[in-house]
């Protein structure tokens, strides 16, 4: 995955809102947010949970769960819906700025990208259009990726 935006403070963050909320940081919520953080593809949490028992057998997936819901809440990660087949929600923990994704259909890599300025204008204009205010902005493409093309 090409991501040169993710937020390296992220577990800092979730520390300080977790001590405002009278939590703390455990290993196994820090495993949890570095996993999260270097899994490639914007991981579910299934995925999660798979690559944090390696290290911690005792993890329970309602553990991962937790958390990850508690960090949508908290407005920390993102929750993104890639196609419309797959059941499973996948977490990204790049929220520094609005970006969208390319999925390439053979191999299932996330390529990030941002925000391309006539998607801007579309925006702005549908909002100015409707007095609407819009507060998330998906754009997936889907495709093959350069490794994938090469192979062909
Ligand atoms: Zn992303
Ligand atoms: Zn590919």
């Amino acid at each position: 995955m090409i991501c040169s935006k993710e937020d390296p403070n992220l577990t800092e963050k979730v520390t300080q809102r977790l001590q405002g909320q009278k939590g703390r940081m455990t290993g196994q919520r820090r495993l949890i947010l570095e996993t999260l953080e270097s899994l490639p593809g914007h991981p579910t949490a299934e995925d999660i949970f798979l690559r944090v028992r390696e290290v911690a057998p005792h993890l329970n997936l309602s553990t991962v769960y937790r958390m990850l819901r508690w960090l949508q809440k908290e407005g920390l990660i993102t929750v993104r819906v890639f196609s419309e087949n797959e059941r499973q929600d996948r977490f990204d923990p790049n929220l520094t700025t609005e970006h969208f994704h390319f999925v390439c259909q053979r191999c299932k890599q996330i390529i990030e990208f941002d925000e391309p300025s006539p998607a801007s204008a579309i925006i702005a204009d549908f909002e100015k259009n409707n007095s609407a205010r819009v507060e998330n902005v998906g754009l997936v493409l889907h495709g093959l990726c350069r490794d994938c093309l090469s192979q062909e």
